[in-house]
């Protein structure tokens, strides 16, 4: 998985077949943004009384934190971790990951143009609105000493290192981070609010359930091949990275909910993150810090079960043309 000796171009026989699996699954889901028909969310989003101004501030700060999250994962995908992965088909899959990140920003880009809102607002808001900023500065920092060219693993300290951005990017980025909007979306599109947008969302939490679920084979993987990494002390200290992420996303929930909405408000969401992050600690056989937490979002998991097929026929764009843009006026 890391530090190989053998030949990186050679695909077979393969080692792990749970990754080339992966790769398979991703790429039998493959989904294209202008494929989703916008129409009855720019007809709400237009109308004055269509969205609460708490439903409008969920949709724009979902925007917000998406819209630069993900190719935050990208850069960090091909910048940083795919030269430290030696394994071709865990490298095949991290490929395949690249490009669905690519659509996913691309997805949310789709979102804010067809709803014609403010670009700079949103794209932004990873810098200037506190809750987004802090997860995304958090991300960004566990991106840093893997990224210098002259980072390598081999040693220890610097396997510990990959680790912890297996951890900080896999099961705390696109595990936990995501979490809360997703779910605020999602109950949106069950109000058949937005339905556009949570279509979209459908998509990519599908795909990201894929990702942290190949993140935690590799954490796994690794510890087994390299026990010593495993030590006390790294568990401590990892536990603590997914509390920190944990407490983060609370904060955002918060921030994007002072009140009540969508049948949810932020002490729900804090046990709904609770147990999430109870499932990504479990994940990678670490103690379960928040004991008893239920999951009140029962209807997420059915979510990330989608069959792709069904949504499709039922909301497929008639006009869909390859290579150009549908026209919404
Ligand atoms: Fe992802």
């Amino acid at each position: 998985m890391i530090n190989a000796r053998a030949d990186l171009n050679q695909l077979v026989p393969f080692k792990y077949e749970w990754a080339w699996q992966k790769y398979l699954d991703g790429s039998a889901n493959h989904w294209m943004p202008q494929e989703v028909n916008m129409n009855a969310d720019i007809a709400l989003w237009k109308r004055q009384d269509g969205l609460t101004a708490d439903e409008r501030r969920i949709v724009e700060r979902s925007l917000g934190y998406f819209s630069t999250a993900d190719s935050l994962v990208a850069n960090n995908l091909v910048l940083a971790l795919y030269r430290l992965i030696t394994n071709p088909e865990c490298r095949q899959y991290l490929l395949r990951q690249a490009f669905e990140e690519a659509i996913h920003t691309h997805a949310y880009q789709y979102c804010v143009e067809s709803l014609g809102m403010d670009e700079g607002a949103v794209f932004n808001m990873y810098r200037e609105v506190p809750s987004v900023a802090a997860k995304s500065a958090w991300s960004l920092k566990h991106t840093q000493s893997l990224a210098r060219t002259d980072f390598q693993t081999g040693t220890p300290e610097t396997d510990q290192e990959l680790l912890r951005n297996l951890v900080a990017f896999y099961c705390v980025t696109e595990g936990i981070f995501f979490y809360c909007g997703f779910s605020q979306i999602l109950s949106m599109g069950r109000r058949n609010k937005m339905t556009g947008v949570a279509e979209q969302f459908q998509y990519i939490l599908r795909d990201e359930s894929m990702h942290l679920n190949f993140g935690v084979d590799m954490i796994n993987q690794i510890k087994i091949e390299n026990p010593h990494l495993w030590t006390p002390e790294f568990q401590d200290e990892v536990t603590q990275m997914i509390l920190e992420g944990t407490e983060l996303e609370i904060a955002y929930a918060r921030d994007t909910m002072p009140r009540g909405v969508l049948g949810m408000n932020a002490a729900i969401m804090e046990e709904y993150l609770h147990f999430i992050g109870n499932r990504r600690l479990a994940q990678i056989g670490l103690k379960e810090q928040f004991p008893g937490a239920q999951n009140p979002f029962p209807w997420m998991s059915e979510i990330i079960d989608l069959r792709k097929e069904k949504n499709f026929f039922e909301t497929r764009v008639t006009e869909y043309q390859v290579g150009g843009a549908l026209s919404w006026d």
